[in-house]
Parts: C-alpha cells; sequence; structure tokens
C-alpha cells in the first residue's frame, strides 16, 4: 500500500545528495493467492524495484508490503530470515548467479542447507525431485552450469527457487533473454507449476504480449507510478490509458482485421530524475493537453475494477 521508493543522486567530490529519483512513486495493489499479476512498462519504469521492495530485498522508503498478513516491514531480522523462503526471486539470467565452479545438484540444494530445511543426506532426493518437475533430469545434477543452454539455465533458476518451497515467486524479466520458442516452453513450465503446486506470481516483463498467456491481473507502469491496473481481459479488451494502448499496439494480432492502430510513441522513458510535470507521459502522450502538464492525473476506479490514471479517461 502506497509503496514509495526513493534513491538518493549523489554528486560532486564529496558525493553530496543533489536529488532523488523516485524509482517506485506511491503505488498500491494486491494478489491473490494463486494468482499470477503481471507487471509491465519500459525499462527504467520501476517494476524490479516495486519487485524487489515487496519482498523486503531492498529497504522501502514509504508505504507498507502485507504478506499473508503479516507486515514485512515489521518484522524482526530472524522472522524475516524465517520467511524468507515463503518468497523467491527468479532473475532474467540465473547463469549470472550461478558459481561455474559448483555442481548443479549443489548450487540448488544449497539454499536447503543454509535455511536447514533438511539434512545433507535427504537433499539429493529432493533436488532430483525439483529438477524432474523442471524437466531436467538426474542426468543433470552432477553437471556444471556451463555445459546447459539458456533455457535450461533458466529452469535450473527456478529449481532453486523452488527448492525452498515458496508460496510467491516474483519473477523478473525471466525469459526476456531468450528465443521466442523457449519461452513458450519456460512460460507453459511457470503455467504447469502454479497448477501443480498452487504457486502465486508476481511476473515482471517489458513484453505485453509475454503476459498475456499467463497473467490473470496485469498493471501497467510508467516511470515509477502504476498507470493503469485491470483484468488481463478487460485490459486486453478496453484499454483505457494511451501508454497501454501504445503498448498493445506494438503486439501482433493474429487476425488482421483485429488490428489496432499502431500508436508510436515519441521519444524515450524520460530520466527519472527529472520527471515531466503533471502526468509524467505527457511528453509522449499524443492526447496530451494543457491540464496534463499541470494536474498529476489521480489513479481511479473507471468501473469494473479497471483503474486508470489518465484526465482524458
Ligand atoms: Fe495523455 Fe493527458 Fe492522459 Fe497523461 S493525462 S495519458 S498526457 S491524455
Ligand atoms: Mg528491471
Amino acid at each position: 500500500r502506497h509503496l514509495k521508493k526513493y534513491f538518493p543522486v549523489k554528486s560532486g567530490l564529496f558525493s553530496r545528495t543533489v536529488g532523488q529519483v523516485k524509482a517506485v512513486d506511491d503505488i498500491s495493489f494486491t494478489i491473490r493467492p494463486g494468482e499470477t499479476f503481471g507487471l509491465v512498462g519500459e525499462s527504467g519504469s520501476g517494476k524490479s524495484t516495486v519487485g524487489r521492495t515487496a519482498i523486503r530485498l531492498t529497504d522501502k522508503t514509504a508505504g507498507d508490503v502485507h504478506f499473508k498478513g503479516v507486515d514485512l516491514y515489521q518484522l524482526s531480522e530472524p522472522k524475516l530470515r524465517q520467511l524468507r523462503p515463503r518468497m523467491q526471486l527468479i532473475f532474467q539470467d540465473p547463469y549470472s548467479s550461478l558459481n561455474p565452479r559448483v555442481r548443479i545438484g549443489d548450487a540448488i540444494g544449497e539454499a536447503l542447507l543454509d535455511h536447514e530445511l533438511a539434512s545433507p543426506a535427504e537433499v539429493r532426493e529432493q533436488v532430483q525431485e525439483v529438477l524432474a518437475s523442471c524437466g531436467l533430469s538426474s542426468y543433470h545434477i552432477d553437471r556444471f552450469p556451463h555445459e546447459f543452454s539458456g533455457g535450461q539455465r533458466q529452469r535450473i533458476g527456478i529449481a532453486r527457487a523452488l527448492i525452498l518451497n515458496p508460496d510467491l515467486i516474483i519473477a523478473d524479466e525471466p525469459v526476456s533473454a531468450l528465443d521466442v520458442s523457449i519461452q513458450a516452453q519456460i512460460i507453459n513450465l511457470f503455467s504447469h507449476l502454479q497448477e501443480t503446486r498452487g504457486l502465486t506470481y508476481l511476473f515482471i516483463s517489458h513484453d505485453l504480449s509475454v503476459v498475456e498467456h499467463l497473467c490473470s491481473t496485469i498493471g501497467v507502469m510508467y516511470l515509477g507510478s502504476m498507470v493503469e491496473k485491470a483484468s488481463r481481459d478487460e485490459l486486453f479488451r478496453h484499454p483505457l490509458h494511451p501508454y497501454t494502448k501504445a503498448l498493445l499496439s506494438a503486439v501482433p494480432v493474429p487476425i488482421p482485421r483485429l488490428k489496432r492502430e499502431r500508436i508510436v510513441l515519441k521519444g524515450d522513458i524520460p530520466s527519472p530524475a527529472n520527471p515531466p510535470s503533471g502526468c509524467k507521459f505527457h511528453t509522449r502522450c499524443p492526447f496530451a493537453e494543457q491540464r496534463c502538464r499541470e494536474e498529476v492525473p489521480v489513479f481511479r476506479d473507471a468501473g469494473n475494477d479497471h483503474w486508470v490514471a489518465c484526465h482524458l479517461v
């Protein structure tokens, strides 16, 4: 609720603080158990910071986060550590977090030992089980990271998160580095694991076509703010915010007759250190008016639990 994360901007010889970047600027949302909440936006919109602050891997500036009824930022360090296995993060590039000299079985099993969730004798069996559920076999257990393809490495990343038997998985661009055909396989794996294990996902992506197949609710972020949030069907059928419409117009559709008019955005996302006044999207919005430059639009329910921040809606 009202989550904010500001980073100081430092400059000069004495690293004096000269300003701040509002990476996450007052965002509220709920993820229901068993659902997949998709967080979409260009790079630099604050998605990853939301993901990290949502599980207290990075400290927040303001607001609060409740996980299964527990106020995460009120927990003592030991209590937080106890809860850690329940919330796991999966990265875009699992390879960078794998030690090249550690066998995959040991890399996956080490978290179990760290959290004292299994004895050394039990670890191998549990690792085999989790590898199998991620589409790898016991043949892989004694191999090294460089022996795997990109898709297999992401399966290893998922296995490492799953070994702790989490409830919530934050997946930060987990398929962005993969070829399209491999992306589909990994997305199917996420779906299958959700059905069989009752997982809840916060799925972060810059690509709407990736979240379309997986997410029940989607939030669209722009420069640290959430500009639109709705169920997947509602968002894809009736997008309200010009930024969402622009993102959607770039998603290929199978039937040409349904093709949306292509909205091409001008320029790049502005620097979050110096965001535009009023509606932060006004410098790129094809519909911007005088009011948009002056007044910040309120994020409000436009009906059907469809939330949007735009003066023209
Ligand atoms: Fe565009 Fe104005 Fe709506 Fe912002 S408030 S999205 S600038 S029309
Ligand atoms: Mg990111």
